[in-house]
């Protein structure tokens, strides 16, 4: 979902494509519907489980590259599946998109944005895309995994359309959650296009992570307390010295025993590369899976210097 490990030529040639699709849609008012989409795009969807794999066979009986089938054995790729725990698959040759069934109803939507970005990447088609949970992340290190994730963004939030809105939105809860019911997007991935997407020029700086008063919120299924670390540019540029760790402690330092809602509303400080103290305003809310925290510069504060 984000333009970070997406190359620049290769960014301007997913956008291009998704243009064509938009305009192909009719530019659509969102939320964008996906059955339209796949309509469009002549792609089937189905939902798979691992305990019945009769639609995952069947599936494997049919991939070939060339005239080759690429499963001598059609459990080889049920086997597969299992044991990287995917939550989700993208079949060229039958222009299928597979998920499993078991993955929380609210997640779909960005799973199918991602696979359908597979879909239409040119460079992407002679591959399976197996997606688990971890290649999901909107933090992906695998450049394809990026590209997949950026021309989902661009689908689903309908490209300058959310950017136009977000311009015209103060950068709050209020208006994340007002943004993502038009849009049908999530709050997290609303969130992260508004840290990335809002005004590139400020420095912003998004987290998602676990609920520093009840781990049982947000922790990763590693155990890790932090699931994603968002930066505008201009944060990556003027804080790049600034760690998850260190933004983490900051949310850990202010955050209240509430457990939904909003969690806390705070100024707090981060070292510029310059060394410099920098007050940035932070809100943090938790839905319920996760806390959602962002953190806005307001100014350098003065140094004092003692006589
Ligand atoms: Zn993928």
């Amino acid at each position: 979902m984000i333009s970070e490990g997406v190359g620049e030529y290769e960014a301007d040639d997913i956008r291009k494509i998704v243009t064509r699709i938009l305009h192909d849609l009719g530019n659509p008012e969102p939320p964008l519907n996906l059955t339209h989409l796949r309509a469009l795009l002549n792609l089937n969807i189905g939902y798979y489980s691992t305990a019945n794999t009769t639609l995952l066979q069947d599936v494997a009986a049919r991939v070939r590259v060339g005239a080759k089938q690429v499963f001598e054995r059609p459990m080889l790729l049920v086997e597969a599946v299992t044991k990287a725990k995917l939550s989700a698959l993208w079949v060229p040759d039958t222009k299928r998109i597979l998920i499993d069934e078991t993955v929380p109803k609210p997640k779909h939507r960005w799973i199918e944005g991602h696979e359908v970005g597979h879909s239409i990447i040119p460079w992407h088609r002679e591959f399976l895309f197996g997606d688990n949970e971890y290649t999901l992340d909107p933090v992906c290190h695998a450049i394809v995994e990026a590209e997949a994730n950026y021309a989902a963004s661009q689908m689903l939030f309908l490209q300058q359309r959310f950017s136009r809105e977000a311009r015209d939105s103060n950068l709050d809860f209020k208006s994340i959650k007002a943004i993502a019911g038009r849009f049908g997007n999530t709050l997290t991935t609303t969130l992260w296009r508004m840290v990335e997407d809002r005004d590139p020029a400020a420095p912003v700086f998004g987290m998602v992570t676990a609920h520093p008063h009840y781990p049982e919120i947000g922790t990763g299924d590693g155990g890790e307390s932090i699931r994603y670390f968002i930066r505008s540019q201009a944060f990556r540029e003027q804080f790049g010295s600034v760690t998850p760790e260190t933004a983490f402690a900051l949310v850990e330092r202010n955050a209240t025993r509430r457990k939904r809602g909003p969690v806390f509303d705070a100024n707090d400080v981060l070292h510029n590369v310059n060394g410099q103290q920098c007050e940035f305003r932070m809100e943090s809310f938790c839905n319920s899976h996760a806390l959602l925290t962002y953190g806005v510069f307001v100014r350098v504060r003065p140094t004092l210097i003692a006589v």
